[in-house]
């Protein structure tokens, strides 16, 4: 490891400043307040963000409104093609996009570019649109009526969007927005901002109107003036489970309709029979990828007997070929976390997890850091064996790369462990046995389930979202009920009298 930069050092000369985006162009306001953007890599201040309060979310939103009219009724085709040329101006510009991602949240640029290449799958399906958006049609439900039902768009739309994913997050949000009529606001983290103003500018130069998508950068003020506005129609938030609960109960008491994506522990049973070598790899690669950073990842093994010693033993295996280093060197495979605060938080549940009578199998804090700088926010691989549900470290959602293997007598109890949990987002089996994995996906109650897959996020013409804690409302993003969730239906009965008829009828209708 390298020692810490300096704080006079190039970066901190090169700082960089990220605002809003309102109206189709930058924002050129003074802010009120502001926050520090990092280099996880290094720990250094790579920039600054400009926190948005009320006046900048009026403007967004006056934004948003405006050109929502004429967004709305514009044809579906044209509606398409912006998203057309938005998906190849993404595409062309994904290493830019990764790389900003990497830069901000630590990521290795592979898994960041994964991570937009997944996010334009949800694009890809909004070209989709005119498609999506057909109605239902029944000719003569009464002589000479018939009824037929559309989808139109709901207003002006926010998203409120977690760290972890600073592009594909927003990108399961605003395509099928835009595409459905609705115009748009985005309120990304405050950790990793600058993708989301590369994202806005390649929708102005795709086409769309002035004004259709705005960003307004910030924290929780700028999120209650989002809640509180009266022409946000919708909201959809990703992030931690409190914060999905406040958004939901407080979107909704004012009206809105509310998709809130909560937090996760998701756990990977290994049965008996499994592949263990399969599983021992999808154990590392679904746990420690992005750092243990993503709502999907496994943060629980659940070891059914008497696979546990062995299982480990080959995780441990693997862990320690694992190169942990920046993600913008292409040897990385594990990048550092998002804070410094998040690694000490994410380090401390070694310790409590030993004190409450975990094993620590795999100390992290000893792994090495190959090309990184002594001040980055660093932490290997770690697992701890033994763990019980009645644990800190099993019930809290970590968020790190933590694995924690909980040992299970049988599958009965290995099923208790998972539908005991407040969480309810992924899963995942492993076994070879087909009749016992058409079980578990018929018995588990989570909403995203694996089989052989550790981690199952569906592919974007299906929904994602989680049960429980997991996801407050009832609509899962992306998919038909993406599209369900940004537009209101409407059922029209409708009768045209045929050109031989002479009389003026004013009588209630009834079905003669
Ligand atoms: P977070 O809840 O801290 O922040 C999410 C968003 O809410 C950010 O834009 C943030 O600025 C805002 N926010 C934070 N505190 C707020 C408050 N008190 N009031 C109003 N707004 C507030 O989440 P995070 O740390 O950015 O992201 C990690 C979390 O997101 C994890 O819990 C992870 O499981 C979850 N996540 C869930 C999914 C999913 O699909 N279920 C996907 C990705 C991430």
């Amino acid at each position: 490891m390298k020692p810490a930069s300096d704080a006079d050092g190039a970066e901190k000369r090169a700082i960089k400043h990220i605002s809003h985006w309102i109206d189709g162009k930058p924002w050129l306001g003074e802010a009120a307040s502001s926050g520090d953007i990092y280099n996880p890599a290094t720990g250094a201040i790579s920039g600054t963000v400009d926190f948005g309060g009320a006046a900048e979310v009026a403007a967004a939103v006056g934004a948003a409104a405006k050109a929502l009219p004429g967004w709305r009724e514009t044809s579906l085709v044209k509606r398409a093609a912006v998203m057309f040329a938005f998906r190849e101006l993404a595409r062309a510009h994904t290493a830019e996009l990764a790389g900003l991602i990497t830069a901000e949240h630590g990521k290795v640029a592979s898994d960041a570019a994964g991570e937009v290449a997944r996010g334009l799958e949800v694009v890809d399906f909004a070209c989709g649109i005119p498609h999506l958006l057909k109605g239902g049609f029944s000719e003569n439900v009464s002589t000479g009526v018939d009824a037929y039902s559309i989808r139109q768009p709901v207003g002006v739309a926010a998203g409120i969007t977690p760290f972890n994913f600073p592009a594909m997050v927003p990108m399961w949000m605003f395509p099928i927005a835009l595409a459905c009529g609705n115009t748009f606001v985005l309120k990304p983290s405050e950790k990793d901002p600058s993708a989301s103003i590369l994202i806005a500018r390649l929708l102005a130069e795709a086409g769309l109107p002035d004004g259709a998508f705005n960003v307004v950068q910030g924290g929780k003020e700028a999120v209650d003036a989002l809640l509180a506005h009266d022409d946000v129609k919708a909201v959809s938030f990703v992030g931690s489970t409190p914060v999905a609960r406040y958004i939901y109960e407080h979107g909704t008491a004012a009206g809105k309709r509310v998709q809130a994506l909560g937090g996760a522990k998701n756990h990977m049973v290994v049965l008996p029979d499994a592949d263990l070598d399969l599983a021992a790899d999808a154990a590392v690669n679904a746990g420690f990828g992005s750092a243990g950073e993503r709502c999907m990842a496994i943060s629980v093994v659940v070891a059914v007997d008497p696979v546990g010693d062995e299982l480990v033993r080959r995780i441990g295996e693997r862990v320690a070929g694992l190169t942990v280093g920046p993600g913008d060197l292409a040897e990385s495979e594990m990048g550092p976390l998002v804070t410094g605060a998040h690694r000490d938080k994410v380090a401390g549940y070694l310790d409590s997890g030993v004190a409450e009578g975990a094993q620590l199998a795999i100390d992290g804090r000893r792994h090495p850091v190959s090309g990184g700088e002594a001040g980055g926010f660093w932490l290997g691989p770690s697992l701890l064996d033994h763990v019980t549900p009645a644990m800190g470290c099993y019930r809290d959602e970590i968020f790190g790369p933590v694995l924690s293997v909980v040992r299970a007598a049988s599958y009965a109890e290995a099923l208790e462990v998972i539908n005991g949990s407040p969480y309810g987002n992924g899963t995942a089996i492993f076994t070879n046995d087909g009749g016992a994995a058409r079980r578990f996906t018929h018995e588990v109650e989570v909403g995203m389930v694996g089989v052989n897959v550790p981690i199952p996020v569906p592919m974007a013409f299906y929904s994602f979202g989680g049960w429980k804690s997991s996801l407050f409302g009832d609509t899962h993003v992306h998919g038909t009920e993406g599209v369900h969730f940004y537009t209101r239906g409407k059922a029209v009965t409708s009768r045209w009298l045929d050109p031989s008829h002479g009389g003026v009828n004013l009588g209630f209708p009834v079905n003669s």
